[in-house]
């Protein structure tokens, strides 16, 4: 039996990882796959990470998971299926066996959430996307839209315009949500259009995505914008799932928990993006990290 169990490899399990590892814990990662670090590596400059600016998501993602691996972390690759909390033991269900821990630290993070329009689920693939720097080289010299108003709609609109020939920004606000200092690189590209107020009534097209059709939302008029590339950047929903179905979840499906991350099963803890917290970054994914595992170490000596 472990000291403790991490599910995820995004930044806050890898810091938890670093953290158990110093601390002379006997734990063990359980990640879907190598390299399945979360979001951090498909972002493609992260610049507001203290000391690494301008770093590219992917090397910071890997020099995390390199740093882990020369503590000596231990890490198995399984897709965990359910948490359950036996007392003083834990059992993590994996499709690739069953293993115990005084304690785990669930930090699976957040997946791109959908737009919800017609013709969406269709297009995936075929034109519709939900990671810029995944799928961006594919419309070198095309059209492209981008649909949010956050920090990634922003990030992505900014990357695209480097490669396609036309970036369209459509948000269903007038005001844009990501920070001030990346609006301010969007709005100096001379082939970025932001469509304000605006929302994707249909996406269009047979095989490929040849445009969409988009709707004021003050006015009621419609536009018709011909693009062969729709990138989706509306948010984030938690991949909490059914996995620990003990633990309390906000509304969203955050598990409830503060910045020690104990949710409310003893001897559980919640880190990163997963839990229910006001901002959602790298850094604080980290700071979660390494606050859940002064919360496992509490818990082992205090149960
Ligand atoms: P976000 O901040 O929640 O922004 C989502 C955007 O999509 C908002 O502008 C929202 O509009 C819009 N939206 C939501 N549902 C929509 C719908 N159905 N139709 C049209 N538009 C819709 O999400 P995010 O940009 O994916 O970022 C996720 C988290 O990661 C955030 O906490 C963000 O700060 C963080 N992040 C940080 C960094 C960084 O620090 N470098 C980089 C990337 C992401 P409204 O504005 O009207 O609500």
């Amino acid at each position: 039996m472990k000291d403790v169990i991490i599910v995820g490899s995004g930044p806050a399990g890898l810091t938890a990882a670093i953290y158990a590892k110093r601390a002379g814990l006997d734990m063990l990662v359980i990640e879907k796959n190598y390299a399945s670090g979360g979001q951090v590596l498909t972002t493609y400059e992260v610049d507001n990470y203290p000391a690494l600016p301008g770093i590219n998501g992917f090397d910071l993602g890997m020099q995390m998971r390199e740093h882990a691996d020369k503590l000596g972390a231990e890490f198995l690759e399984a897709e965990v299926i359910s948490v359950k909390s036996e007392g003083a033991v834990k059992q993590v269900v994996t499709d690739n066996g069953t293993y115990e821990a005084a304690s785990v630290i669930l930090a699976m993070g957040a997946s791109h959430a959908r737009l919800g329009a017609p013709g969406e689920e269709e297009m995936t693939g075929m034109g519709v996307s939900y990671c810029a720097t995944c799928d961006g080289a594919f419309f070198k010299n095309k059209d492209v839209a981008v649909i949010g108003g956050g920090d990634v709609a922003v990030e992505d609109a900014i990357f695209l315009a480097r490669t396609s020939r036309k970036v369209w920004l459509v948000h269903r606000r007038d005001e844009l949500r990501a920070a001030k200092s990346l609006q301010q690189k969007l709005f100096e590209l001379e082939n970025v259009e932001v469509v304000w107020d605006s929302v994707v009534e249909q996406i269009e097209g047979s095989d490929q995505v040849e445009g969409i059709r988009v709707q004021n939302v003050k006015d009621g008029t419609k536009q018709e914008i011909a693009v062969q590339g729709i990138f989706v950047a509306v948010g984030i929903l938690p991949n909490s799932g059914s996995i620990c179905e003990e633990a309390l979840k906000d509304e969203k499906g955050y598990f409830e928990a503060g910045e020690d991350c104990a949710t409310s099963v003893p001897g559980i803890f919640a880190a990163g993006d997963i839990r229910t917290k006001a901002l959602r970054q790298i850094v604080t994914a980290v700071a979660d990290g390494a606050n859940a595992v002064t919360g496992v170490q509490n818990y082992l000596l205090t149960r």
